[in-house]
């Protein structure tokens, strides 16, 4: 069968058609640039400040608290960077987990080396974070918590709404890397307690190069880049209207179609949960049954290179990754399998598989007979399984 198959919509999703019309358009009609006050100026702000509305309106927030900038990396750096500069004088501590993007981790190591002092929390098997832990770390000087709404590559949903209430409590800012979480689950930022949110426009369906922060009203942030002081100062630089349109129009429709979205994602997850157990001997679903993002599915393959595995389906057509995909360039074992307690052996053996619930009959069957033959013939040419075969037979 010459088909092709796209299973990595946690690393990317298409854009939505709407939202590439929109941008389209405004790329067409909508030259001026919002600061200008000619009308062509005034027009494109008006623009800026609808999607703006729109996308904090969807989140229970106002215009003002919206932050645009070029992606969750952006975001995330200017939540950690810009909160504890801002608040220095309160403390230099901030939390998070073991289990975070690398657009978290690597800002925290570089505020380490600025003095600020980083807690990273163990998460348990399923990758959720402990309560009775996050209370424990936070100090008098502890002025950020900053944990995942959920995780790129097991999806894991943390719990959020005790995680802000606990932050609200302790008088701790709280934020969230919403990156993945964001249309596929709903996100009241008052009823969660939080604070700061990161989101990017690639993952549901808008353009790359384009996310927000939100960041509640009268928390002070100190600005990453400077220059004509758009977005109130804290982020300066022409604004990229096309795109901020288009993230708008893609996070409304994803947010309106999530319920029907959701369910045909959960009866995917489903089937290939129950199928793969079934009829692939020895291998394990990592993560978390319960708590977990509907598209994501996250396997381990003993004696299978998850990158193999990975290369060997390319060849037919389908996209998945092993580890996660903004790091899989790298040769590294993925430090959330083993934040979950996975030998680096068994994090080796790891495929992340994420839909978005409008694959076909046809196209599961494909994926599952494709999986097994690529399983199958990988473990066929490992000496070692060879090995272990022989050992169960004795
Ligand atoms: N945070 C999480 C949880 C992600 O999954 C990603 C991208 O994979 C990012 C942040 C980075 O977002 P962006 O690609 O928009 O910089």
């Amino acid at each position: 069968m010459n088909q092709s198959l796209y299973l990595d919509y946690a690393a990317t999703a298409p854009m939505h058609p709407k939202a590439l019309e929109a941008m389209v358009s405004v790329m067409e009609s909508e030259y001026g640039n919002p600061s200008a006050i000619y009308g062509l100026g005034s027009r494109a702000k008006k623009r800026l400040r609808e999607a703006k509305r729109g996308i904090a309106q969807l989140m229970g927030a106002s215009m003002e608290e919206i932050i645009v900038t070029s992606g969750g990396t952006e975001a995330d750096n200017l939540a950690l960077k810009g909160i504890m500069d801002a608040y220095a004088s309160k403390g230099r501590h901030l939390i998070t987990t073991k289990i975070e993007h690398a657009a978290i981790l690597e800002t925290c190591a570089f505020l380490e080396t600025q003095g600020v002092e980083v807690t990273y929390l163990e998460v348990d098997q399923e990758g959720l974070v402990d309560l009775e832990a996050l209370e424990a770390a936070i100090r008098p000087d502890t002025v950020l918590i900053s944990i995942m709404f959920a995780n790129n590559e097991v999806g894991t949903l943390e719990p959020i709404e005790k995680i802000g209430a606990l932050a609200r409590k302790k008088g701790v800012l709280f934020h969230t890397d919403a990156v993945q979480a964001l249309g596929q689950v709903p996100i009241a930022v008052d009823a969660l307690g939080i604070d700061l949110l990161s989101g990017s426009g690639h993952k549901f369906g808008g353009p790359k190069g384009i996310g927000f922060l939100y960041v509640r009203e009268g928390i002070g942030l100190t600005p990453l880049v400077h220059g004509g002081g758009q977005e109130r100062g804290l982020r300066s630089g022409t604004e990229n209207l096309a795109a901020v349109v288009a993230m708008e129009v893609a996070l409304r429709e994803t947010c309106e179609n999530r319920d029907a979205g959701n369910a045909q994602k959960r009866k995917i997850q489903q089937e290939l949960y129950t199928r793969i157990l079934e009829e692939i001997p020895y291998c394990t679903c990592n993560g978390s049954r319960e708590h977990r993002l509907p598209g994501n599915l996250n396997f381990s393959f003993a004696f299978v290179q998850g990158e193999s595995l990975v290369l060997t389906l390319a060849r037919k057509g389908i996209c998945v990754s092993s580890g996660s995909a903004c790091t899989s360039g790298k040769d590294e074992t993925s430090h959330v399998l083993l934040a979950l307690g996975k030998s680096p052996r068994e994090a080796g053996e790891s495929v992340r598989i994420t839909f978005s619930g409008q694959e076909t009959a046809e196209e599961i069957q494909f994926f599952l007979k494709e999986l097994r033959e690529a399983v199958e013939r990988l473990r066929q040419s490992n000496v070692g399984y060879e090995r272990f075969l022989h050992s169960c037979s004795c």
